[in-house]
């Protein structure tokens, strides 16, 4: 237990940072280097969580002192496989741990999801979030929106798509995103679940905010929950695996099928029992959705109906999962978008055990789980690697910087992580043409080294 280990982390979000701090508890005789091919820190949560959701955003304060610490030494705009490969790893640290995390859509394979207004959720979530790597404007130019999926994300698109941007404008939204959907003129967002009402993916927290959106109608069809039994109970005929939070959301929805419409600029439809067939299309753009009526088929599964319906529709956002990116030299699990492992330990095609090399978080198990899920998660990957530590080959050579100097990498740290910061806070606190503005977020990449080094 007493070996000097050096470890590189690939990926700067909530699954990496704890994978580090997790680390440096268990074997405090450790140098770790944190990489992102980003130029700020935090991942997921400055590039996934929505704006107006300041109480995940904040699980950045934790992340943020356990880099403030020291021991875990941030290095962002550096990309895995372009300006450090894994022979780089390898003469460098005894292990690296992958954190990638996953950022890409599942595929949703219908007819006409690749029509012009068909979207993927993770990529306007990425817009919003104002990732450097995504363009500055997106089309809003659809007044009636079908978003695919019953999971959080797809309530986070449907919620920033309905509601006022103004009532963002407190938040880190940056400003072209501001100003975007500030000319959408959206009336209708549908969402649709395949499932009925007691299979959604939702939280009760998220769902409840819905129903708080100012000037947005919830409109709920009694016909979904017609097959359903009892009004409170409606989760399960017998009450079995029934937990406190389905009973929240069931008492959330029964209040919605009773409440009267306010005659709001926008509404919010949500819809279930039905599945996707087809994006309907006009000169190559989205002009409707075709889905099919599903049935209860008993624990959860559904039953063809042969019904089928269609919805004005001119922009469809599939919310229907995350998938993995493959990284290169690592085996990769195609189907289901993972880093191939055992525990957090990287195997190869046959199971054989890579030596130290580990992964965690969501390219570990796939993008399932709330964000604190990934503490556990490191803590098995950790335990992993501290009981290989014997068998860990010693790196050759000193420090990778040089390397990346010598690459001409432009490598942002954390010291340049704390001016980019208070320059962001510093632009917030400059805008005072609005209200009070959280910070003003720096999307463009070259802008956000620039400041970071200067
Ligand atoms: P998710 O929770 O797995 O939901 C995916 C949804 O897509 C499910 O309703 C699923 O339906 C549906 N779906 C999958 N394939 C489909 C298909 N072919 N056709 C129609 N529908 C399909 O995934 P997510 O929303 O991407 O969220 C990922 C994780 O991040 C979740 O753990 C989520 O809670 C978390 N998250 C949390 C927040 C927050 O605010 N707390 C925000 C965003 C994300 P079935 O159930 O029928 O498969």
């Amino acid at each position: 237990m007493s070996k000097h280990l050096k470890v590189a982390i690939i990926g700067a979000g909530p699954a990496g940072i704890y994978a580090g701090n997790i680390l440096k508890n268990q074997h405090p005789d450790v140098e770790i280097d944190l990489f992102d091919s980003l130029p700020a820190p935090y991942g997921l949560i400055r590039y996934g969580v929505a704006p107006d959701h300041p109480r995940i955003k904040g699980i950045v304060n934790s992340l943020h002192e356990m880099l403030a610490e020291g021991t875990i030494r941030f290095y962002g705009n550096v990309t895995f496989g372009t300006d450090l490969h894994l022979k780089d790893i390898r003469e460098h640290y005894h292990a690296v741990i992958f954190a990638t995390g996953a950022i890409k859509d599942a595929q949703l394979d219908i007819p006409g999801i690749e029509l012009d207004g068909s979207y993927g959720a993770a990529d306007f979530v990425s817009w919003y979030d104002g990732h450097p790597d995504y363009p500055r404007t997106w089309p809003l130019v659809a007044k009636e929106v079908a978003v695919l999926g019953n999971g959080n994300v797809a309530l986070d698109v449907a919620r920033v798509l309905a509601k006022l941007p103004d009532d963002m404008l407190s938040t880190d939204i940056p400003a072209n995103v501001y100003e975007g959907l500030k000319n959408s003129p959206v009336t209708d967002v549908h969402v649709f679940g395949r499932r009925g009402p007691s299979s959604i993916k939702f939280t009760p927290i998220e769902l409840r905010e819905l129903g708080e959106v100012k000037d947005v109608d919830i409109v709920v069809y009694e016909e979904d929950f017609a097959a359903l039994p009892g009004k409170d109970s409606w989760f399960d005929e017998d009450g079995e695996g029934v937990t406190n939070q389905h009973k929240v959301m069931a008492r959330i929805m029964n209040e919605w099928r009773e409440r009267e419409l306010t005659g709001a600029p926008r509404r919010l439809h949500l819809h279930f029992w039905h599945k996707p067939v087809e994006v309907l299309g006009t000169d190559g753009k989205v002009s409707g959705m075709k889905f099919e009526r599903t049935a209860d088929a008993g624990a959860g599964a559904i039953s063809h109906t042969g019904e089928f319906r269609e919805y004005n529709v001119q922009a469809v956002y599939r919310a229907i999962g995350y998938f993995g990116s493959e990284l290169p030299g690592i085996p990769f699990d195609e189907k289901y978008g993972v880093i191939r492992n055992d525990g957090g330990r990287v195997v190869d095609e046959h199971g054989k055990r890579i030596t130290g090399i580990y992964a965690t978080g969501w390219i570990k198990r796939g993008p399932v789980g709330l964000i604190g899920h990934t503490k556990s998660d490191a803590m098995e990957t950790i335990a992993n690697l501290v009981s290989d530590i014997e068998t860990l080959v010693d790196p050759t050579e000193e420090s990778v910087l040089t390397k990346l100097i010598e690459r001409g990498v432009e490598y942002t740290d954390w010291s340049g992580w704390l001016k980019l910061n208070e320059h962001e806070l510093s632009l917030g606190a400059a805008d005072t043409s609005h209200v009070e503005r959280e910070r003003v977020k720096v999307v463009d990449r070259d802008e956000m080294v620039r400041v970071s080094r200067d």
